[in-house]
């Protein structure tokens, strides 16, 4: 079969390696259809590293995958040769006091797919994974919004963390696949009105076709402001989902006393600054996010019972063979990207 392999910065490579084999009785062969390019992929394509966990080279990649079982283990009850599921890559021990505690995504032994030296990545023919990571999706629902389940899930849990209620203020800054998936998540189960800023006009575009009420370029307006006039209180919460530091400032300045600011999106750098008086005088909640927890089957169902369209967040597909083009281009922010798709089999 065909692996995607880092070789160095900014280099991607196929290499030929065995097919995998389902060792434990709980393990899943899975054909691998659809990866998508993730900001955090692309954080270690262009710099090698995300904060201080560092690639070693060849390193495999990726996480956010759909695909169609193939073969599975005698104890596999849930699944059968030819479901098409989407997959959770993140592998957890079940037993440490975080699993045991409902705290998963922070499992002592997490081992997440195409993480520097954690479990082999998504970008490859053939994937073996426990069968608890793999979830069947209907037949009403495609392999490409299958794919789109992973950071879906992301956006569904830092809505759930926020406590969202209807009719909230709601500041999402930064639409990209994250930023999107926020606003789908939180139009689904909370709706309220929505505010969307971003330095691409066209993430902006997506944002008002995925129910965004107003939507700004911060590179030519002062957003805060803009914000302000409209919710003359402010915000109640604001979802940073950039990684860009300037969006903690913004969104100190725009949400009301009392407000919460939950932190989704990846910095580049190692430190963030922000003005600690602003936080202590207004009294705001500050909430992290890391990655997901029980949220992909939720969000399976919510696209199957069709309140959750993710569709316009994809916006680009490639072969395998042309992956790297596909990683080029999301670093690149080219062609009005927003969700890129390497297509490894097609429907
Ligand atoms: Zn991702
Ligand atoms: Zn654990």
């Amino acid at each position: 079969m065909k692996v995607a392999y880092f070789t160095g910065i900014r280099k991607l490579e196929l290499a030929d390696r065995p097919r995998p084999e389902p060792q434990r009785p709980d393990d899943v062969l899975v054909r691998i259809d659809r990866v998508g390019v993730c900001g955090s992929d692309v954080h270690y394509y262009v710099n090698g590293h995300i904060g201080d966990q560092m690639l070693h080279y060849p390193a495999t990649l990726g996480h956010e995958c759909s695909g169609t079982v193939v073969a599975m283990g005698r104890a596999v009850r849930n699944l059968q040769p030819g479901d098409r599921v989407a997959i959770d890559p993140a592998l957890v021990c079940g037993r440490c006091d975080q699993c045991r505690a409902g705290r998963p995504n922070t499992c002592r032994k997490l081992r997440f797919m195409g993480n520097a030296g954690e479990e082999p990545g998504a970008l490859a023919e053939y994937c073996v994974l426990p069968a608890e990571n793999c979830f069947a999706i209907p037949d009403s629902m495609t392999l490409d919004q299958a794919v789109l389940a992973e950071p879906l899930s992301v956006g569904l849990y830092a809505v759930r963390l926020a406590e969202l209620t209807p009719n909230l203020a709601v500041g999402i800054l930064g639409s990209g696949p994250i930023g999107l998936s926020v606003l789908l998540a939180a139009k689904a189960v909370a709706p309220g009105r929505a505010y969307v800023t971003d330095l691409i006009d066209r993430r902006l575009a997506a944002a008002r076709t995925c129910g965004a009420d107003w939507t700004s370029n911060a590179a030519a307006a002062d957003v805060v402001h803009q914000m302000l006039a409209r919710e003359p209180d402010g915000l109640d919460v604001v979802f940073e989902c950039s990684g860009d530091p300037r969006c903690i400032d913004q969104a100190m300045a725009a949400l009301k006393p009392g407000g919460l600011l939950v932190i989704v999106g990846i910095p580049a750098q190692q430190r963030v600054d922000f003005d600690v008086h602003v936080m202590r005088r207004k009294e705001l909640t500050f909430k992290n996010v890391r990655r997901q927890r029980g949220c992909v089957a939720p969000v399976i169902e919510l696209i199957a019972d069709r309140r959750l369209n993710p569709d316009p967040m994809l916006t680009h597909r490639f072969p395998l063979s042309a992956a790297a083009q596909a990683f080029e281009l999301v670093a690149g922010y080219g062609d009005g990207v927003i969700k890129a798709v390497i297509e490894l089999h097609a429907e």
